[in-house]
């Protein structure tokens, strides 16, 4: 069974409409879910005013306000079901609103059933901003921690990349001393050869040459000994033929 909420009778409520004029009615988050399961979406309705959820106007009024009545009258928040009962908070106690069309024609003590209802709906209001206003912070301080972090992190981010950009191009260069190094032991090593070559070359250009000189001094000599062979075979046979003619 659906339990009727508590609400002020406004005898006037057919005729007069102030009440839905730049209204500021803030709304509990029981009001948000009822005005929700009509249909509507929470931007469309509602705005935050320091901590507390009120009623959008539009060209001055309610947005719920259509043709001078209230178009959720039966769901209509529990604020504009208590008006102009209202909570003073400089004297801490229940008034009739002075910006009511009618708020001198009203009897307070009439309502007085009410006020308990009215403080707890107050103190109900208040308890859902701070809970509201303290998520908000978390919020922000959890969007702080993560800029915080992401500031922090960024510079790390950088220097790394800076870091691994240092060290690939020392690994680099290091390749090319190393390509360097070894072209000019490459280049060393050939002018090494080639001196080598040219010893080699020298010593066998000397070697010729005391050869050549050999063959220059044994030829003679074959030649000094072929003419002593021949002279001695010239002797031997002039002897042989003076032995010949003395027989
Ligand atoms: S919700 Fe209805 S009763 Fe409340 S201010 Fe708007 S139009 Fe008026
Ligand atoms: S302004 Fe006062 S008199 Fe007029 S409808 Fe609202 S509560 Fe009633």
């Amino acid at each position: 069974m659906k339990i009727p909420l508590p609400e002020f009778y406004c005898p006037y409520s057919k005729e007069c409409y102030q009440c839905c004029l730049d209204t500021e009615m803030t709304l509990s988050e029981e009001d948000i879910s009822r005005i929700e399961m009509l249909g509507y979406k929470i931007e469309e309705f509602l705005e935050e005013k320091d901590g507390f959820m009120a009623l959008q106007n539009t060209d001055n009024h309610c947005i719920f306000l259509k043709n001078k009545m209230c178009s959720i009258y039966e769901n209509r928040p529990q604020g504009c079901r208590f008006y102009p009962l209202i909570y003073d908070f400089n004297t801490e106690d229940i008034v009739i609103d002075n910006l009511c069309e009618h708020h001198d024609v009203f009897d307070l003590e009439i309502y007085r059933p009410l006020f308990d209802s009215v403080q707890v709906f107050v103190y109900n209001l208040m308890g859902e901003r701070e809970t509201r206003m303290r998520k908000t912070m978390e919020e922000e301080i959890k969007v702080e921690v993560k800029e915080s972090k992401e500031d922090l992190e960024d510079p790390l981010s950088k220097e790394s990349e800076k870091i691994k950009r240092d060290k690939e191009k020392i690994e680099r260069l290091m390749g090319q001393a190393i390509l360097e190094t070894q072209d000019e032991s490459v280049e060393k090593l050939e002018e090494a050869l080639k001196s080598e070559m040219r010893e080699i070359e020298e010593e066998i250009e000397e070697l010729e040459k005391g050869m050549q000189a050999d063959l220059v001094s044994a030829e003679e000599y074959i030649k000094i000994t072929e003419e002593g062979i021949k002279s001695e075979i010239e002797e031997l046979e002039k002897r042989r033929k003076n032995v010949e003619e003395e027989d």
